[in-house]
């Protein structure tokens, strides 16, 4: 492709909206335009990438023996109710009426239709087992947009589902799916961890992220691994060794009331009472559906909320707002404490229940009691794991490592879902045992666009971005440094020729630029090869090829670039 022919609105400076590196460079190389919050134009470089992406998917999933269907983005609500999760989703199910005022839903995932669509189609387990995917766009209201294609309104998702006649055929199914993932992120360069994850409101019985870790803020997710055993979790599932409390006080002594005026936080109630975080027990007011609920964990500890609606079972779950608080406490935001609360359900932290002496909030304002003791002042109805886990506590598996905590991005996940929509939909078939038994479904995502951020987020220096080969929109850039010297161009246009018809993907900046404006659009738009085409290294009869990764530079005469090109591209 001629440059002066494909459309690369590159910028200058960093767009306000962007606030990780992947975003920015995505927008001034001219790979995206935004055209609401967590809705993006793919511009000609971006089509190309997420091309590429897409075929290295496609292949992956045919040789893992599923099959390709598109299915439709408008779902009738009825589907939706009968899965239950026309309630569950939430705000993030994006709705629509037609003009008949019929419900509809733009999917964000596809369990419902998949299960309807073969349920009473496929009837024998002969049939088993099945896997359907498709690459389409999804649709979901997320709460925060951001991040460019990380977090989307509506992006490219690969979503496959699985049919099996029983556990062990899911397992089989399952570990193919692994598989694939991990051959798929391989070939687009990129390095991925897989983590075992939460499952949701997907349901099912055991679910995995694949992480590309980075070290930059566009890594959402915190990983936990340990130091000596294989154990990775992300921090919503992530759970940690209960690390032993030692009683430092074996009496309990008097609960009194203190006042502490305008303190409120943490560390500002335990700086001014004089004992460590630890010593604190937060009392944090939720809505579980329709239910008032106090969940107490450690002062130095953050609540896990996934943990927490597991634990309660509940369906939604957000904090109280603060008239709510204050209702229930008689006191504002800060000072909710569980002795004396009247109507809510108290759940404790394990950590909590082994705290002597502690310090809560009074219910009252500018107020905190100290000397708290379970059982003594106030009592608790559950007791759950509700904290996150932290940086340096012990592994939950080998008992033995450290938990190390590391930043990723999801780029891609498994579910084992096992019956929950075929149950719930009625799709059934009929078993070698002449039973009739429902369906037993994994299902499988890989967030396409988000996997194109994800390789920039992971690959670029601060003058733009470094694509790996095999998803780069071009693999080689030539740049004649200045188009008004003929011989330049012949000799630019001759290698360009070449390549072509060797099928080396190569775009040519042929536009009547200063050669440093042609050098930082190569550099930011991250193209793997390049090849100036200048006046001093023509006049040795040598053209000389960059390589975008690692800077290195050789001169080659016009003959021998494309060759030279093909074996650098082989490692890049
Ligand atoms: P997250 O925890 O990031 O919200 P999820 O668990 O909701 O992701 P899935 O429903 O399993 O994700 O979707 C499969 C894949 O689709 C994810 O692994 C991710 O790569 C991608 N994905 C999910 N939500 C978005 C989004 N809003 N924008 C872009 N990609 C997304
Ligand atoms: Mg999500």
């Amino acid at each position: 492709m001629k440059w002066s022919e494909t459309y690369i609105p590159t910028l200058r400076d960093d767009p306000a909206e962007a606030e990780i590196i992947s975003h920015k460079l995505l927008v001034r190389a001219g790979y995206i335009r935004k055209l609401a919050a967590g809705v993006y134009n793919y511009l000609p470089l971006m089509q190309k990438v997420l091309l590429k992406i897409t075929q290295i998917v496609r292949e992956e999933m045919n040789s893992a023996g599923a099959q390709e269907i598109l299915m439709p983005v408008l779902h009738p609500a009825e589907l939706w109710l009968q899965s239950g999760r026309w309630h569950t989703v939430g705000k993030e199910l994006m709705r629509s009426k037609d003009r008949h005022d019929r419900d509809l839903v733009l999917g964000g995932t596809h369990e419902e239709v998949v299960t309807y669509l073969i349920k009473g189609e496929v009837k024998s387990y002969r049939q088993l087992p099945l896997n359907l995917y498709q690459i389409q766009n999804k649709f979901r209201d997320e709460i925060r947009p951001r991040f460019g294609l990380m977090r989307g309104r509506e992006f490219i998702m690969k979503d496959a589902y699985s049919f099996d006649k029983d556990e062990e055929g899911l397992k089989i199914s399952y570990r193919k799916m692994l598989d694939a993932y991990f051959k798929i992120f391989n070939r687009c360069g990129l390095d991925t961890r897989m983590v075992e994850s939460d499952t949701g409101a997907m349901g099912g019985k055991a679910a995995h992220e694949f992480m590309v870790m980075v070290d930059t803020e566009g890594g959402e997710n915190i990983i936990f691994h340990c130091d000596s055993c294989d154990y990775a979790a992300n921090i919503e599932k992530a759970g940690s060794l209960e690390t032993e409390t030692p009683m430092e006080e074996s009496k309990e002594k008097p609960l009194e009331k203190v006042a502490t005026p305008r303190v409120k936080t943490v560390e500002e109630v335990t700086a001014f009472l004089k004992v460590p975080p630890r010593k604190l027990a937060k009392t944090l007011l939720y809505k579980a559906d329709d239910k008032i609920v106090a969940a107490m964990i450690r002062g130095d500890r953050q609540i896990n909320e996934i943990k927490l609606k597991n634990a309660l079972g509940c369906i939604s779950l957000e904090m109280a707002d603060a008239a709510t608080v204050e209702k229930i406490t008689g006191a504002p935001v800060g000072f909710a404490g569980p002795v004396n609360l009247k109507k809510v359900t108290i759940v404790a932290d394990e950590e909590v229940t082994r705290l002597r002496n502690f310090v809560t909030g009074a219910n009252q304002n500018d107020f905190h009691f100290v000397n708290v003791n379970l059982g003594r002042d106030f009592n608790i109805e559950q007791t759950a794991q509700i904290r996150c886990a932290q940086e340096g506590e012990g592994c939950p598996r080998c008992l033995k490592g450290k938990l190390l905590t590391s930043r990723g991005i999801e780029v891609g996940n498994t579910f084992m879902l096992g019956t929950k929509y075929s149950q719930a939909l009625g799709a059934n078939f009929l078993d070698a045992d002449g039973q009739e038994k429902p369906f037993i479904m994994g299902s499988y995502g890989i967030g396409i666009t988000r996997t194109a951020q994800a390789a920039v987020e992971k690959f670029h220096d601060e003058a733009g971005i470094i694509w790996p080969a095999s998803i780069a929109p071009f693999s080689v850039e030539i740049l004649p440094l200045n188009v008004a010297d003929e011989k330049q161009n012949q000799v630019a246009f001759e290698i360009y020729e070449k390549m072509k018809a060797d099928g080396i993907e190569v775009l040519i900046d042929n536009r009547d630029e200063r050669a440093g404006v042609k050098f930082n659009d190569a550099d930011l738009i991250g193209i793997p090869l390049r090849i100036n085409v200048g006046a001093k290294s023509l006049k040795e009869g040598k053209v000389e090829i960059c390589v975008r990764k690692t800077g290195e530079v050789i001169s080659v005469t016009p003959a021998q670039a494309a060759e030279k090109c093909k074996q650098f591209l082989v490692n890049l």
